[in-house]
């Protein structure tokens, strides 16, 4: 049955922030789990990055409209393909994750370039490497009924761009401290 328009189609950065917080526990991935990613991948440049940092990355970029659409879409596409809804080819090119389809990997391409071009040479090896929490959806993802298709590339991307963004805030710093001039919240990163 179609949906009836007029629906609430704007929500605020709180808002949003809780929906996919939900949205992704409710298919297992914590905001922890995502931060742990960005934290491995940083702290083999710098010795200042911290746990904190990359968990306010994580928060701050799920909170953006932009990859509120992402991710909500992500996880919908996964559900639905695990539920058997599409129909035609679609359906078991999603469900079976076939991996000459790269429109996942489109996504994550998407929002990983969010904080610089690095996010996207950091979504690379995420996805190539599999850590953490994109393994874990990645193996579960082979088992009947699972389907992490959309989802294991929306979390690495979300990874990558937080770390990029931890790189930023670090990067930042260094100006900041170079410069003398105190920080600016409207150039807050
Ligand atoms: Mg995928």
């Amino acid at each position: 049955m179609a949906e009836k328009k007029g629906k609430k189609l704007l929500y605020t950065r709180a808002e949003m922030f809780e929906l996919n917080k939900k949205i992704l526990l409710k298919r297992g991935v914590s905001i922890e789990a995502i931060a742990e990613i960005s934290y491995k991948q940083q702290s083999k440049y710098s010795d200042d990055v911290s746990r904190e940092l990359c968990i306010e990355s994580v928060e701050k970029i799920l909170s953006l409209r932009d990859v509120f659409h992402h991710v909500q879409l992500a996880c919908e596409i996964d559900r639905l393909a695990e539920e058997g809804k599409f129909e035609g080819p679609i359906q078991a090119i999603i469900y079976e994750d076939l991996g000459l389809f790269g429109i996942d990997e489109t996504m994550g391409l998407d929002v990983s370039g969010l904080y610089g071009t690095i996010g996207q040479t950091n979504f690379g090896d995420i996805d190539v490497n599999k850590h953490g929490i994109v393994k874990r959806l990645n193996d579960a993802g082979k088992e009947e009924g699972i389907c992490h298709t959309f989802l294991d590339d929306i979390v690495g991307a979300i990874a990558a761009a937080a770390s990029t963004r931890v790189a930023q805030v670090l990067n930042e710093e260094i100006a900041h401290e170079d410069s003398g001039v105190k920080r600016f919240s409207i150039f807050d990163i």
